[in-house]
């Protein structure tokens, strides 16, 4: 597929088009917490240096509630009435990899035993444009987890700067294909793909190996490791709430006077006390060292076994936005440690 050539000024002059046409158009915000609508292309960011956001952009696609339907009572029984549907479309600039990728690996999931069609309606309506990654922090492990920062994964089209001012726009998918042919008055100039020179950007090194957790995780269900990291976790969920790939949810019904109400589907997290609990009171995760078990467990090994997929991307947002300095990184490269100390022991 094509590459072509965008200036900044291509790139406002796209998102302005965008925004004019009905599009919601989401960029990194100025602050570098979250990612926001824009309503002017003056408010479009991106920038391969930017740490990446404190948030991820998950939300424009699984937000943090979401009606499911309305309900009413009727006499004796209850009409439901359907959640409005939104189609408006939307483009994501800016996005890493790190953030990309998140989406086709939850997007398995999300089409496991049951179809979500409120995030595949998102997905469907929804054009990524992914932006090579600049930066890199002693959070950060990509590399590690089988990305790196020029990966293409989860983007519709995929930039890399080639100036201060310039940067190449490749096609990734049909959906990225056809969003450029119906905006071909920006993208005119092509150049060769394989011309373009990435060696600028620098890819870290590995800092564990995926494989060698999830072997020590197959059999260490009960290490004191877990004693050690239960203690020092507060179960805040915020390392939850961050992440781009972190999808648990409840649905609840929100009620109003016993008469009508709203079926909501809500962020939760593995961290909560609450999470597991039965409605027995049995909570067969009842302290912390089980929870954070759990979270470790379900990205290097469950998720693994069920669909192929690591659950994380080295983002390494969990652990700039830890109260109490959990360190996702540090934590993975000392169970390859251990997992390296029992292979040489047996
Ligand atoms: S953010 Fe830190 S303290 Fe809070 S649940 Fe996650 S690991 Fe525990
Ligand atoms: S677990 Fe942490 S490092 Fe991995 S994707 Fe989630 S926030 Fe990023």
């Amino acid at each position: 597929m094509n590459t072509y050539v965008l200036s900044k000024d291509h790139l406002k002059n796209l998102a302005l088009e965008l925004i004019n046409t009905g599009y919601k158009v989401i960029s990194p915000s100025k602050d570098g917490r979250r990612f926001v609508a824009i309503s002017s292309a003056d408010d479009l960011v991106i920038n391969s240096n930017l740490k990446p956001s404190s948030v991820s952009m998950k939300e424009f696609f699984f937000p943090k509630t979401e009606t499911l339907f309305f309900y009413k009572r009727n006499k004796d029984e209850y009409d439901l009435i359907d959640a409005a549907e939104v189609n408006q479309p939307q483009i994501i600039f800016g996005a890493k990899p790190c953030d990309t990728s998140a989406i086709p690996i939850v997007s398995k999931v999300f089409n496991w035993d049951y179809k979500d069609e409120f995030f595949n309606k998102k997905v469907e309506n929804t054009i990524i444009v992914g932006l090579a990654c600049k930066f890199a922090d002693e959070n950060c492990f990509c590399t590690s987890v089988g990305l790196s920062p020029v990966s293409e994964k989860g983007s519709d089209l995929f930039m890399i700067p080639l100036t201060e001012n310039t940067y190449a726009c490749k096609v990734i998918s049909e959906k990225g294909k056809k969003f450029v042919s119906n905006h071909s008055k920006i993208f005119t100039e092509t150049i060769d793909g394989k011309s373009i020179n990435i060696n600028e950007i620098k890819i870290p090194e590995k800092r564990f190996e995926s494989k060698e957790v999830k072997a020590w995780l197959d059999k260490n269900f009960n290490h004191k490791l877990w004693d050690k990291l239960g203690e020092n976790c507060l179960g805040c969920a915020q390392c939850a709430f961050v992440c781009p790939t972190c999808h648990c949810f409840d649905i609840v019904d929100e009620e109003c006077n016993h008469t009508c109400g709203r079926r909501a589907k809500n962020w939760d997290a593995c961290q909560f006390e609450i999470f597991t609990k039965h409605a027995s009171g049995h909570n067969p995760r009842n302290e912390q060292d089980k929870r954070y078990r759990q979270r470790i467990s379900h990205k290097f090994k469950y998720y693994t076994e069920k669909f192929d997929e690591i659950l994380c991307t080295g983002c390494g947002r969990c652990t700039r936005g830890c109260p109490v300095l959990t360190d996702i990184g540090i934590i993975l490269e000392d169970i390859n440690q251990l997992a390296k100390e029992s292979i040489s022991n047996n």
